[in-house]
């Protein structure tokens, strides 16, 4: 066992503060790493305070992990101590029913293991996330940082990125696809940048005027404001597929009938009830609604070799750990550019 220095929530309403724990001794298939950057998800926030109401406290947040690797268990074979390595939100699973079998190890039947508020597949230890100086995980749940990948700013593809890629590719986003992107935040963005990247036409549908100029420097084509009615009714018909990432309870039924024929909207944000979604609407043109959770580890390791060949990179603010409660506080007020990622080593300045 190694003392881990990290920050942790003790209630739904408390500040996040530093937390010592103790981090497991290595198995033979594990991995140590050391962590760089942790992104911000608006998950963290949601689990922070309980809003999903499975939380055990204390509580570490943080699933998107870049580091290099330290120390490799016996079995390991994929990888050696220096690695420039990441890990997303999971970091175990059963690895043998089908969705594992299928590489959709996030849907493993007897429930994948979270990288944190998770329970550990062989002591039932609660796990502890990345706002925290090192990590261990199974060696199948690492992923390997393509070299001309900037650590600095990769962290988000390990949630936000994966994300909406993995839908995107299961509905055949491609050269001249219409999509739309509802909520430009951490997910949001990256959907934007991945969605050109792929060669989509991409509109950003938002509540914040003041993002729109931001929104087409990401590359969207064109902004919709959501509560523009006259504008919104302009648009209907329009779309191919539709990402919500909206992070809380919403009326989808005026992002339906954006969808043209066969249209799918995603919804990837709210994971609570939604207000009634009216059957018509649905009906109409062959519409569906779907939803999505994170990808598999192989989806992942294929965005990030993607990113590193187009240079797709996600928009960071980078923060110390000691300005973590101001970025959750300002993850709330929907005040960041596009993700907030955490640079690691300003946890010596707490451990000081
Ligand atoms: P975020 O950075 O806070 O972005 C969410 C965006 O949604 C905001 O920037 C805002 O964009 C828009 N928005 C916020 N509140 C809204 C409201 N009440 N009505 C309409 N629009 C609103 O959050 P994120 O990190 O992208 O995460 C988004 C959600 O996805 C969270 O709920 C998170 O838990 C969830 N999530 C799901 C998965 C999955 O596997 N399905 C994975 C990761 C995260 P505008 O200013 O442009 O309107
Ligand atoms: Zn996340």
């Amino acid at each position: 066992m190694t003392t881990c220095l990290g920050f942790a929530a003790h209630e739904a309403h408390s500040a996040l503060a530093p937390f010592r724990f103790e981090r497991r001794a290595l198995r033979d298939d594990d991995v140590a790493i050391d962590i760089a950057y942790c992104g911000v998800c608006h998950s963290d926030a949601h689990q922070v305070h309980n809003d999903w109401n499975n939380t055990v406290y204390p509580i570490v947040p943080g699933h998107e992990i870049v580091g290099h690797v330290t120390a490799v268990g016996r079995h390991v074979s994929r990888f050696k101590v220096g690695d420039r390595v990441a890990v997303g939100c999971q970091v175990d699973s059963c690895l043998q029913c089908a969705p594992c079998a299928d590489h959709q190890e996030q849907l493993c039947t007897q429930g994948p293991t979270p990288t944190y508020n998770g329970k550990d597949r062989h002591t039932g230890e609660i796990t502890y996330g990345g706002y925290s100086e090192h990590i261990v995980v199974r060696e199948q749940f690492v992923l390997r940082m393509p070299e001309s990948l900037d650590p600095r700013f990769a962290a988000p593809l390990l949630c936000a990125g994966i994300t909406v890629w993995n839908p995107m590719r299961r509905y055949g986003v491609g050269q001249g696809s219409k999509v739309a992107v509802v909520g430009l935040g951490g997910l949001g963005h990256m959907a934007v940048k991945l969605a050109v990247a792929l060669g989509a036409e991409v509109t950003v549908i938002t509540t914040s005027p003041g993002k729109a100029d931001d929104a087409r420097a990401l590359g969207a084509n064109h902004v919709l404001l959501s509560n523009d009615a006259p504008a919104m009714s302009a648009a209907a018909n329009g779309f191919e597929f539709i990402i919500d990432t909206i992070p809380s309870r919403h009326n989808v039924n005026p992002y339906l009938m954006l969808l043209g024929r066969e249209g799918v909207l995603v919804l990837v944000g709210a994971i609570e009830p939604l207000e009634p979604i009216h059957g018509g609407l649905l009906i109409r043109n062959n519409r569906s609604i779907a939803g999505s959770l994170i990808g598999g580890i192989q989806a992942i390791q294929e965005l990030l070799d993607f990113c590193a060949e187009h240079q797709v990179l996600p928009s960071c603010e980078m923060i110390d750990i000691k300005d973590i409660n101001t970025a959750f506080d300002r993850l709330q007020n929907n005040d960041v550019k596009y993700r907030f990622v955490i640079d690691m080593s300003s946890l010596r300045d707490v451990a000081r």
